[in-house]
């Protein structure tokens, strides 16, 4: 199969101001590099799941890959055509087609319009209702998104409803003029964890009845591997592993992987004490990324040559990739390799 969106080596690049660096030592500030050589496969009806801290970059690539921002080297591609430079009608085309859900779906909804407004608005912009059909589009719309009363919910104002109830609000709202792709950033983080599953159940149930085809951007493997195909790993602005979601969970060859797996929260509750590890707290900047692997200041293995040489994204198994020099023996001998 062909992807419908690719993203093909970008690179995001930000010269900020001059800062506390410069103002210290007289240096010009270091440019933040937020996407370094990132490509990235959606095929349709499929989710690519972006996994990653904050600074991991994983923003980044999910406003890229909608056009919000523009690489500063790359493409990005959609059904096979060049799209990182279109403007105009071309641009409008592009945005009914790949739509975005937000962390905050407060975001998305304007607090003096009533729901029904809030919903009508795309179709209008776009077209692709007449006027006297909008309040029926806006009712199947919440139908969809399990909001019923279809009725009462569309003349309330967000005020009156609850996080879980906005946010099937801002999945109606994007999905109402019938994209192809839906670049998801965080889309249940801000909700209360018991109402979590319901809203991922929902995109999920959605995906299946239209084959909508997501990108899905979390923090939290174990989101991932429930929402996923496929799973990328990023790290200070680059993918360190991408494969299928549950071999590169039931076999990470790369470190930090392996790393994200013991600490997500089903992991550490079956595991007791023991294997507990926490990633070092120094928060990841991508202010002066390291020299050679970009993690090798993290790495329980890392070796002299892993200060020196970048990795590469090599193929470590079926459908996947990992950028870690020593892939191979991570797979086999876990974390706990000896590597002399
Ligand atoms: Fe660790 Fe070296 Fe692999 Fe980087 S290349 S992940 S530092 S072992």
């Amino acid at each position: 199969t062909t992807p419908i969106l690719q993203l093909d080596r970008l690179r995001m690049v930000y010269n900020i101001g001059p800062g506390l660096v410069s103002r210290l030592t007289g240096r010009a500030d270091p440019p933040i590099v937020a996407a370094d050589d990132v490509s990235l496969s959606l095929y349709p009806g499929q989710t690519l799941a972006v996994v990653g801290e904050s600074g991991s970059g994983k923003t980044t690539a999910g406003r890229m890959a909608t056009l919000q921002e523009r690489p500063s080297a790359g493409h990005v591609r959609y059904d096979g055509q060049d799209v990182t430079h279109i403007t105009g009608a071309a641009l409008k085309s592009f945005r009914a087609k790949v739509q975005m859900i937000f962390q905050n779906p407060y975001d998305a909804l304007n607090p003096r319009l009533t729901v029904g407004q809030s919903l009508a608005e795309p179709l209008r912009l776009h077209g692709l209702v007449p006027r006297s059909g909008l309040r029926q589009a806006v009712l199947e719309m919440l139908e969809a998104v399990e909001l019923r009363p279809a009725e009462s919910f569309a003349d309330s104002f967000p005020s009156e409803l609850s996080g879980g109830q906005l946010q099937r609000i801002a999945i109606a709202r994007a999905l109402i003029i019938k994209p192809r792709v839906v670049i998801a950033d965080e889309p249940v983080s801000m909700l209360d964890v018991s109402i979590r599953s319901g809203v991922m159940n929902l995109m999920r149930d959605i995906q299946r009845k239209t084959g909508l085809t997501y990108l899905y951007i979390t923090h939290d493997l174990s989101v991932a591997r429930y929402m996923a195909d496929r799973i990328a790993v990023m790290y200070l602005g680059a993918v360190l592993e991408e494969g299928r979601a549950e071999t590169l969970i039931a076999n990470a060859a790369h470190p930090y992987t392996r790393l994200l797996i013991r600490a997500a929260p089903e992991h550490r509750a079956s595991a007791g004490k023991r294997s507990r590890i926490r990633l070092p707290s120094d928060a990841a900047s991508q202010v002066g990324v390291p020299s050679g692997c970009r993690f090798h200041p993290r790495c329980p293995l890392a070796q002299p040559v892993c200060r020196e040489k970048v990795p590469a994204l090599g193929i470590v198994g079926t459908d996947r990739v990992a950028a870690c020099h020593f892939a191979k023996d991570v797979q086999v001998n876990g974390l706990s390799v000896s590597l002399d």
